[in-house]
Formats: structure tokens, sequence, C-alpha cells
């Protein structure tokens, strides 16, 4: 994949230079001639660096920066302030305290920019595959329950902004601990590697499916109705229920009890760890009554 590169500069010509030396070199090349372009430019575009001029009327460099590093989608990706040979140590410190990664003086040397812009992309794809990976479950390859505490505060935020419903899965393999007994614990990682699967092919692109713990599961429904949730969970209930997990000449059927809750309007004003702890509610009293079963929240019971 080549680098792309968002160039911005008020001056037409100078972006025209950048931009043929950077296709020279097998780059992707964005132009923006303003600050206000730039910041939509990078939001949609999402470029592996931004070489961003300081003078530019306006918005300046300084404040394009500013703005990049504020907003979550734009935060991490480098910026290299190109400024002119008579900037001031001052000048330059406060680009690099606002987030820029770098800095160049104009004019620049081509091999010298082109090294540092090859530098900021390897960084960001070194701080890409951390992030992603402090938000992995190594075992499931599903996020874990940092990324979904995560998400559950984006999700609850978005649907009070819109004032549409959430739902919110828990699930929990039935009798776990006696598979891992009778079977041994490597069968044990299989049957959870196994219903992975089954609930990432059950579930939307949008819904948002984690880890939770051991063998436990929470699933996110955005724009979900608590009866609409509970058909989802029946439907991931039965696809558990009829799978065969093999290893060499064991066979194992396992079972799955499944806690629903959901919210909309006043009942969105909770925080994430109280709707959590509604669904886990409701699970727990689908294992009280006898497991391989979904369960609503009794909140939900006494509503139309
Ligand atoms: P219930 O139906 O009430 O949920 O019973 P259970 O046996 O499933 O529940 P319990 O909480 O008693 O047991 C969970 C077991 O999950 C215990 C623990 O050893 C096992 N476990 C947790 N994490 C892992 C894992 O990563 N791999 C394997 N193989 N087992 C795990
Ligand atoms: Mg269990
Ligand atoms: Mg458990």
């Amino acid at each position: 994949m080549s680098i792309k590169i968002l160039v911005v500069d008020d001056q037409q010509d100078n972006i025209d230079l950048m931009c043929e030396m950077l296709e020279d070199n097998d780059m992707v090349a964005l132009e923006a001639q303003n600050g206000h372009d730039a910041l939509v430019l990078a939001k949609k575009e999402q470029p592996d660096v931004v070489v961003l001029d300081v003078q530019m009327p306006d918005m300046d460099g300084y404040e394009v920066c500013r703005q990049l590093k504020l907003d979550e989608t734009t935060a991490h990706i480098p910026v290299i302030f190109l400024t002119a040979t008579y900037s001031s140590e001052k000048s330059i410190v406060k680009g690099l305290d606002l987030g820029a990664y770098d800095y160049i003086t104009k004019p620049f040397r081509e091999a010298e920019l082109l090294a540092r812009i090859k530098v900021m992309a390897k960084i960001k794809k070194t701080e890409e595959n951390v992030r992603e990976e402090s938000y992995t479950d190594a075992l499931t390859g599903l996020y874990n329950r940092r990324f979904l505490e995560k998400r559950f505060s984006e999700e609850l935020s978005r649907a009070r902004r819109a004032n549409i419903p959430l739902a919110c899965l828990m699930l929990d393999i039935d009798h776990f601990k006696s598979i891992n007994d009778i079977h041994g614990h490597d069968i044990g990682d299989l049957v959870l590697q196994d219903v992975s699967l089954i609930l990432k092919k059950n579930l939307r692109e949008y819904d948002t499916v984690a880890r939770y713990g051991g063998e436990e599961f929470v699933i996110i429904l955005p724009s979900t109705e608590y009866h609409d949730a509970i058909t989802v969970a029946e439907k991931i209930r039965r696809a558990v229920e009829k799978i065969i997990i093999q290893k060499d000449d064991t066979m194992i059927h396992t079972t799955i009890s499944i806690g629903v809750y959901g919210a909309t309007g006043k009942r969105l004003e909770q925080n994430a760890e109280q709707f959590i702890r509604k669904a886990d509610e409701a699970l727990y009293r689908a294992k009280g009554l006898g497991r391989n079963r979904v369960v609503p929240h009794q909140d939900l019971l006494n509503e139309p």
C-alpha cells in the first residue's frame, strides 16, 4: 500500500511542486489550499501524513494542527510542519507542542522530506498495530472488555443524542467448567473460538461483540428495540445449540444463556456500567431458569 499524503499550502505552486515529488516517489498526494478544506479532507481520506504549511491566511497551520488533534478521527495522523527559514525556535516549539511530530524548513531538500515522511508513516502504522492489539482478545480475535467499555459509552451518547434505542446482550456458555474438566482446556479454548465465530456470523456490521470475561460475551446492538434484541439473541442461541464442535474423536455440543437489556429515551440516562449490569442480571435469571435460554430484564417486561 502506498503512503497517502495530504499537502496543505495556500500557494498552488508549492502544492504542485510537492505533489509531483510525492507522486514521482510512488506516494498518493491529496491537496488542500486552506485549513478548512484540509480538515474536511483529513477526516474523509484518513491520510498517513499531513504536510502542513504554517503561514496561511484565515486559518494558519497551528490552528489546523490544533483542530486535527482535537478530533478523535484525525488525532492520530502525524503532522509535519513546513516552516519558513526565518522561523524562530519559539514558533517551531509551538508547532511541536500542538502535537506536530516534525517540522521542515522551506526550501526543503527532497530526499530529507521524503525520508521524514516515511518515518512518520511507519510510526503511524506501528501505533495502529499497538492500538489494535490492546483492544483485541488474543484467543478469539474478538474485541476485549477494555474496547467494549469504550465503545459502549460512545454508543450510549450517540443513542441519547439521536434519540434512538440501544440494546445489549450478555451471554455465558453453559456448564463450561465441565467442558474443561471432561475434555481439557484446549478443547475448552476451541469451544470459545467456535462460539465466537457464530456470534460474528450472526451479527450486523455495526454491532459490537466482545469477549467480556472467561466464557462471557457482551454484544452491543445499536438502533435496536429490545423486542428485536430478543429475536437476535434467540437466533444466536439456536445457532450455538446446533453446532458440533469437533476435534479428533471428540464431539461436543454446547449451549449458551443470554440476558437482554435495552433502553430508549429517559432510560438511556444510565451509564455503560449500569446498562451492562442490567443485562447481567437478566443472564443470571436465565441461568436460574434452567440455562440455554434468552431472558429479558424484568424492567422491560413492565413496558409495552
Ligand atoms: P454456568 O452454566 O453457570 O455458566 O457454569 P459454568 O461452568 O459455565 O461457569 P463457571 O463460571 O463456573 O466456569 C467458567 C469456567 O471458564 C471456569 C474457567 O476455568 C473457564 N475459563 C475461563 N477462561 C477460559 C479460557 O480462556 N479457556 C478455557 N478453556 N477455559 C476458561
Ligand atoms: Mg458459564
Ligand atoms: Mg461465567
